[in-house]
């Protein structure tokens, strides 16, 4: 079951206020759209982008019923938590591109250098030489499509090791808090926060295709934007839907590709 919503101004006066685009088209939601909201990650989606994506995102099917209204800021002294997965300052699925760039050189040379090598020095030499280019070139892809300076990566480990800082809600205080991996712990104010936007999309990197990863970019007052990097799996994506919809309706959200 899919549901739609048909946005108009009248009753829709929240959810256009939110400035929201659509993640595939990356064309503002306006007034005579028609679109889907996913379950998890409550991004909107116009519903040709919702029916190319083949009814699914965030690896599920389900849309909200109801567009998520207007809420104010429950200041209840709940215990902080933190987001499950780390985020980083830098993106964790990065292949090593020096790596991929040796490895077109050779492929460059290696015909060049095969038969200067095949005579000066023999042929069974030469063919060694292009056998070790294949197998460098085949050991870069392998090397590449793993996260970065992780051996025999487990999924806590992707989550963990390059991740030092935990986002957590802390409504008492009414901020976002980061927390770094020496425990330091720096409180943003929600009303310091001109602007966060969220895009959560899936790892480039071949083994990890099936798995999400979230940017996040929080602006804040009179700061540059610092834009933070998780690994998101499918048991952790409910964690961000439950942070993101923590987050008091006022501050300004948004979900697009950055
Ligand atoms: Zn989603």
């Amino acid at each position: 079951m899919i549901y739609t919503h048909t946005i108009r101004s009248e009753t829709y006066q929240d959810f256009l206020k939110q400035d929201r685009t659509d993640p595939i088209t990356g064309e503002k939601i306006e007034e005579g759209h028609t679109v889907v909201i996913c379950a998890a990650c409550k991004s909107a989606f116009f519903i040709e982008s919702w029916e190319y994506l083949n009814e699914s995102h965030c690896e599920q099917f389900e849309t909200l019923e109801e567009i998520p209204i207007s809420k104010n800021l429950v200041l209840e002294a709940k215990p902080m938590e933190f987001l499950n997965f780390g985020f980083a300052y830098q993106p964790m699925y990065v292949p090593s591109s020096g790596l991929k760039v040796i490895g077109v050189l050779m492929m460059i040379a290696a015909p060049i250098l095969f038969p200067i090598i095949g005579v000066s020095f023999g042929w069974a030499i030469a063919i060694m030489f292009f056998l070790s280019i294949i197998g460098f070139i085949g050991w870069v892809e392998w090397h590449n499509s793993k996260p970065l300076k992780l051996k025999n990566p487990t999924i806590k480990q992707i989550e963990n090791t390059k991740s030092y800082l935990n986002i957590g809600i802390n409504l008492k205080k009414g901020g976002i808090v980061i927390k770094e991996k020496n425990n330091v712990e720096r409180l943003i104010l929600f009303e310091n926060i001109h602007e966060l936007k969220y895009f959560i999309n899936y790892h480039p990197t071949q083994d990890l295709s099936s798995r999400l990863f979230c940017q996040l970019k929080l602006r804040i007052d009179g700061y540059e934007a610092v834009s933070y990097y998780a690994t998101i799996h499918r048991e952790t994506i409910l964690e961000w839907s439950n942070f993101i919809s923590q987050l008091p309706y006022n501050l300004r959200i948004i979900n697009k590709d950055f």
